[in-house]
């Protein structure tokens, strides 16, 4: 299985393709978002800091994100799924010779299509669990959960992130625009982009990723 750098705006489904792949091939998930959002849970001082980055719709320093990432890749083992990471061109940079020194496997750059209309309805429908992580969708019947309002994994409580609010999803779609965008003719011009145009239906986007992992 090739490792996996999902390239995508906000909401348009990385984190459930993730956890489509990692239980049915086993990926190792590493959520750049996620791993700050546990930062910001342990209440620290720097946590709170980069809180209030997260919230206005800004990328966190390449710095501190990167630190996260080389931490998390130090305790898992491929074929990772890289979600949310690089996102800009530094970054792409950082992940390259990352990977390189490693000596870790080929890497294919999966792009989610969503137009941003589509993404900033998502964004406002988006639940995940507490606990284990699972996102779910309440307008998508094919991921809300089955109990509203509760993980069908593990019964807590689902919630939505601080950040899915309208405003800070316009944000984070304009940061993503400048920053983020670039990287698709990078990958595009290294013959490592594969482009999934206007993901609806987890399990057929599933069936496509699964023709270029393998
Ligand atoms: P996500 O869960 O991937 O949507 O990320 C949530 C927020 O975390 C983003 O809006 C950024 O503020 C921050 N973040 C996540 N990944 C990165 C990254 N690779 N570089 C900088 N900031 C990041």
């Amino acid at each position: 299985m090739k490792n996996i750098i999902f390239i995508a705006p906000p909401a348009a489904g990385k984190g459930t393709q993730s956890d489509l792949l990692v239980k049915k091939y086993g990926y190792e998930h590493i959520s750049t978002g996620d791993l700050l959002r546990a930062e910001v849970a342990s209440g620290s001082e720097f946590g709170e800091e980069i809180s209030e980055i997260m919230n206005s719709g800004r990328l966190v320093s390449d710095e501190v994100v990167t630190r996260l990432l080389e931490n998390k890749l130090s305790t898992v083992s491929e074929p990772y799924i890289f979600d949310g990471y690089p996102r800009n061109m530094a970054q792409a940079d950082i992940l390259e010779n990352l990977l390189k020194k490693l000596n870790k496997g080929e890497c294919t750059a999966i792009y989610l299509d969503v137009p941003e209309d589509e993404a900033t309805r998502r964004s406002t429908g988006r639940l995940s669990c507490p606990k284990c992580n699972r996102s779910y969708h309440k307008y998508n019947e094919a991921t809300r959960p089955k109990v509203e309002g509760k993980c069908d994994d593990c019964s807590a409580d689902l919630i939505s992130r601080d950040d899915d609010t309208e405003e800070t999803f316009r944000k984070r779609y304009q940061t993503y625009v400048e920053n983020t965008s670039p990287l698709l003719d990078y990958y595009q011009d290294k013959g490592m982009l594969y482009v999934i145009h206007n993901p609806i239906d987890p399990n057929i986007t599933l069936e496509e990723i699964e023709t270029v992992i393998k």
